[in-house]
C-alpha cells in the first residue's frame, strides 16, 4: 500500500496553506499549494502578454509552464523562468487575474494533469479548490476547511501586511468574498465541498487545534489501511 493522498479543499483565508504546509510536514508528505500553480499561469500570461480572454493561448501556456517548488527552511518558494515569484504571484491583482484564468477548462486541464503527475505516487498533502473532486476524487482523506467572511478576510489581510501590503480590511474582506462567489459560481470545477469530505470550520480554532484534528483523522486512515505508524515529532 502506498502513502496516503490527502485533499484539503476550501474557500481563500480559511488557513489551507497553512495548514497543508504543517500537516505534510508532521506526516513526512510532500506540500503541494494548487493554487500556485494557478497563480503562476495569470502572472507569465500578464508578463508574457498573453490575451486573458484567449482560453487556447492560456491552455498552452498552462501546458508548457515550467513551475518549481523550493524548499529551504525559511519556507516553500515557487520558481518560474529561473525566478523566485513566490512575492509576485501573491498580489491583490494576481489574486483576481488567478480567479479569471482558472475558470477555463483548457487551464484546468493542463494544471489538473501536471497535479496527478504530481501527486498520484501518494504520501502528498494538496491543497486547493477541486482536489477532492476533481483532480484526486479518489484520495483516501479529504478535508473542507471553512471559516466566516470577516475571519478569512482579517487572516488574508495579516497575511498582505507581513509582506507589505497595506489594504484596509473591508476591503481584503470584500475581495475574498468576491473571489469566492466566482470561484463557487463557475461552470467548470467549482469550489465545492466533496460528499465524503471532513468540514472544519476554523473561524474559532487555533492552527494548533485544527492541525490535531487532521494529524488524528490520517492517522487513523493510516492505520485502517496497514500502513505502520510513523515516527512523529509533534509541537513543531
Ligand atoms: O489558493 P489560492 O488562493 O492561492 O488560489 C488562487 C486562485 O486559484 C483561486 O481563487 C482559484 O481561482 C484558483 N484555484 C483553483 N483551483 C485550485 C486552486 C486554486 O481554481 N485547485
Amino acid at each position: 500500500m502506498r502513502e496516503l493522498i490527502v485533499a484539503i479543499d476550501g474557500p481563500s483565508g480559511a488557513g489551507k496553506s497553512t495548514l497543508s504546509r504543517r500537516l505534510a510536514k508532521e506526516l513526512g508528505y510532500v506540500n503541494i499549494n494548487t493554487g500556485a500553480l494557478y497563480r503562476t499561469v495569470a502572472l507569465a500570461a500578464t508578463r508574457k502578454m498573453v490575451d486573458l480572454t484567449d482560453e487556447a493561448a492560456l491552455g498552452r501556456l498552462a501546458r508548457e509552464i515550467i513551475i518549481e517548488f523550493v524548499r529551504p527552511e525559511t519556507g516553500e518558494r515557487v520558481i518560474f523562468d529561473g525566478e523566485d515569484v513566490s512575492e509576485a504571484i501573491r498580489t491583490p491583482e494576481i489574486s483576481c487575474l488567478t480567479s479569471r484564468i482558472s475558470a477555463y477548462p483548457e487551464v484546468r486541464r493542463a494544471l489538473n494533469e501536471l497535479q496527478r503527475k504530481l501527486g498520484s505516487q501518494g504520501g502528498v498533502v494538496l491543497e486547493g479548490r477541486d482536489i477532492g473532486t476533481v483532480v484526486f476524487p479518489q484520495a483516501e482523506v479529504k478535508f473542507f476547511l471553512s471559516a466566516s467572511a470577516e475571519e478569512r478576510g482579517r487572516r488574508r489581510n495579516d497575511e498582505l501586511k507581513a509582506r507589505g501590503i497595506l489594504v484596509e480590511l473591508e476591503k481584503t474582506i470584500a475581495a475574498v468574498e468576491a473571489r469566492d462567489a466566482a470561484d463557487s459560481a463557475r461552470e467548470h470545477a467549482p469550489l465545492t465541498q466533496a460528499a465524503d469530505a471532513m468540514v472544519i470550520d476554523s473561524t474559532a480554532m487555533s492552527i494548533e487545534e485544527v492541525l490535531q484534528k487532521m494529524v488524528t483523522v490520517v492517522q487513523q486512515r493510516r492505520r485502517l489501511a496497514g500502513l505502520a505508524e510513523p515516527v512523529m515529532e509533534l509541537g513543531r
